[in-house]
């Protein structure tokens, strides 16, 4: 039986592990995919003590440093549900036992929902412009979407691609301004503002977009690739399945010491809804550390 089972390989769970590694709790941090969203995140500049970092080296820091500790213990593999006690079962059917447990499970992308999508997802339908820009140098692509995702992975893209077609569905960014300035320094994008995409255009691979409002007197544009980077939706589903509740906006229900409604149970990063739902390396970081003090708390007051 470990003290706890922190589950998810992001920023949250290895910070959760490091600290639970100096609370001297025997702690194993199991997940799917090492290193959750930030493997997305091209040029990270807001992470304290980098200027700036490429996201899969920062991760690879968290993870090498959670385990440097001889009490932290990594499984691989997809956790398939947690019960009460806690048990939690891999879908290969192993079981872990741990008396509490920290869920750090982040995000999904969000799909837009239209057709032609699934149709041509990984036939130039793309939900990370930051991985896959690389496919398409001198070619034409649009970005969708308004939030940093979107404008910091049109910005990358426009240093590869031919053209680059913003597409939002406002007249607004969300996106910090120092992205919002990344990409206005780039000669090579279009801004479709105002607009929504309702259907991707294809024939074997993606050949374009149709829009709701014509653009340039065209209600398509011809493109070779489309990044949909429109959010993402909190990874809650084995929270949700073993009891814990949800806030207003579908992230896992915290109080401020990141308590879930399950008794011994704690949730940071993406997946919470703490830190004003900011989803940030440091705010992810920062929930890391109070889950995992949290149930040192819990796990000393022999509850
Ligand atoms: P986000 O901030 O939630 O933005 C999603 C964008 O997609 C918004 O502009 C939204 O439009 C648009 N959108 C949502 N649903 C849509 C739909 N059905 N059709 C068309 N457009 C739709 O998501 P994100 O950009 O992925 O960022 C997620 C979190 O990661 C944020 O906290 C962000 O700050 C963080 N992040 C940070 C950085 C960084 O460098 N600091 C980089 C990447 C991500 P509206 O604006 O109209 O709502």
């Amino acid at each position: 039986m470990k003290d706890v089972a922190i589950i998810g390989l992001g920023c949250a769970g290895y910070t959760a592990a490091v600290y639970t590694a100096r609370y001297k709790l025997d702690t194993v941090i199991v997940g799917e995919v090492e290193g959750g969203m930030g493997m997305n995140a091209a040029d990270v500049g807001n992470w304290p003590g980098e200027i700036e970092i490429k996201g899969p080296d920062l991760m690879q820091k968290y993870k090498d440093h959670a385990l440097s500790f001889d009490n932290v213990e990594l499984v691989s593999g997809r956790v398939e549900k947690v019960e009460e006690g806690f048990k939690l079962t891999m879908q290969n059917g192993d079981v872990i036992e741990a008396k509490a447990v920290i869920f750090a499970t982040g995000s999904n992308k969000r799909h837009l929902g239209v057709p032609g999508e699934e149709e041509f997802s990984g036939k130039g339908v793309s939900y990370c412009a930051t991985c896959d820009a690389f496919f398409y140098r001198d070619k034409t692509v649009a970005v969708l979407g308004g939030g940093d995702s979107a404008i910091e992975g049109a910005a990358i893209t426009a240093q590869v691609a031919k053209t680059v077609y913003l597409i939002h569905r406002r007249g607004e960014f969300r996106a910090e301004p120092y992205w919002i300035d990344k990409l206005n320094e780039r000669d090579n994008v279009e801004f479709v503002l105002n607009t929504n995409v309702v259907e991707i255009l294809g024939d074997q691979k993606v050949t374009g977009v149709k829009l709701d409002t014509p653009w340039k007197d065209s209600d398509t544009i011809e493109l070779d690739g489309v990044f949909i980077e429109v959010g993402s939706i909190p990874a809650v589903d084995i929270a949700v399945q073993m009891g814990c509740e949800l806030d207003d906006r579908g992230h896992v229900k915290v109080d401020a010491a990141l308590n879930t409604t399950v008794k011994g149970v704690f949730a940071a990063g993406d997946v919470s809804g703490g830190s004003n739902h900011f989803a940030q390396f440091a705010t992810a970081a920062g929930e890391g550390a109070v889950a995992a003090n949290s149930a040192f708390h819990y796990l000393q007051s022999g509850k």
